[in-house]
């Protein structure tokens, strides 16, 4: 079993279980693989999250970047103990605006000796985190006049310069907008406007199948997944969604049934995990996903081989069919 994107609490402020922790789960779940891949570190204070801001006038952001360093040395360390569950490390890049994305171009050069890939990520919108709570989500919503299909188009045109510029091997949560996309947001199906509940042309933000109802965010996110096909990227499935209660994983439904319509499309499965009890979680439903929902026959993976990563795939009747299941599914029934 695989996942190509992780985190721990010793390296950033919404961690949950120290990075050792997380490992040796990796581990005892019989794991092939586990990527580390820490956030990088953010250089403008204007994109702390609340939890990372102690009020010490230009601390926080060299808080961030003593941890990096940290990481990198850490996560080289637990690489070269050559346990049986093999780890790529990797950094999640912070594609919050143009400056970070040059910068991030800058760590994987001067990093090159222990970064290995990075997952491409964007978690704000014009400056506002999506991913932080439902008022910073609203705040986002808000600062593009309540329109949800503006936020959206905002989303990937900065997610489409992240994968232009960076060619990021993985694509992190390729539609994270979604996460408070919540029972309690209405929206004007035609035009994306957030009304009441009440308006005749209201429907759930939760409900809406994005590719399948907006022409032009359908056209946004062709033109990603596209660019990402073209270098050879990989568009990961990330189970934090189902953990954080979404109906689908990343990407959801209405997306990954896009992507599959692009040749040169390749899904890799990731978990997200920021603790312990994150690490394959949710996998068993990824695989009815993967398998029923969107049909995938096969999945990809990395692997590295003489030093040199490599990209390896599996059909998914063997996927099935894998021992990690048997352990897995013991580990769950211990601990329900
Ligand atoms: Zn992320
Ligand atoms: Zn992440």
């Amino acid at each position: 079993m695989y996942s190509h994107h992780s985190h721990s609490l010793d390296y950033i402020a919404h961690g949950v279980d120290c990075l050792e922790d997380v490992i040796a789960r990796a581990n005892d779940m019989n794991f092939e693989l586990f990527c580390l891949t820490e956030h990088m570190p953010r250089i403008d204070s204007q994109y702390l999250y609340p939890e990372e801001v102690s009020n010490q006038n230009g601390e926080d952001i060299e808080t961030l970047q003593e941890q990096f360093r940290r990481f990198l040395v850490h996560a080289s360390e637990i690489k070269a103990r050559e346990l049986p569950t093999k780890c790529i490390i990797g950094m999640e890049v912070e594609g919050c605006d143009s400056n970070h994305i040059s910068y991030a171009k800058k760590l994987m050069e001067k990093n090159k000796h222990v970064l290995q890939f990075c997952v491409g990520s964007v978690h704000h919108v014009n400056g506002i985190p999506i991913d932080f709570d439902q008022a910073e989500w609203n705040r986002a919503l808000e600062f593009v006049g309540n329109n949800l299909k503006t936020l959206i188009k905002d989303y990937f045109e900065l997610q489409y310069k992240l994968i232009k510029e960076m060619k990021p091997l993985v694509v992190g949560h390729f539609d994270l907008f979604r996460l408070y996309c919540s029972k309690e947001v209405f929206i004007d199906i035609e035009t994306g406007q957030r009304v009441d509940q009440k308006f005749k042309n209201a429907i759930c933000a939760a409900d809406i199948s994005f590719a399948d109802v907006w022409d032009d965010v359908r056209a946004l996110a062709v033109r990603n997944l596209e660019a990402i096909a073209s270098y050879g990227g990989l568009i990961e499935i990330n189970t934090s969604g189902l953990r954080k209660k979404l109906r689908d994983p990343y990407p959801h439904r209405d997306f990954a049934k896009l992507a599959k319509t692009i040749i040169g499309t390749r899904f890799v499965l990731s978990d997200d995990a920021h603790g312990v009890s994150h690490v394959g979680v949710c996998y068993n439903k990824a695989l009815e996903y993967i398998d029923k929902t969107i049909e995938l026959d096969r999945l990809h993976f990395l692997k590295e081989e003489d030093g040199a990563l490599k990209v390896g795939c599996i059909g998914i009747e063997d996927f099935k069919k894998a021992p990690f299941w048997k352990r897995y599914n013991e580990v769950l029934r211990k601990e329900s």
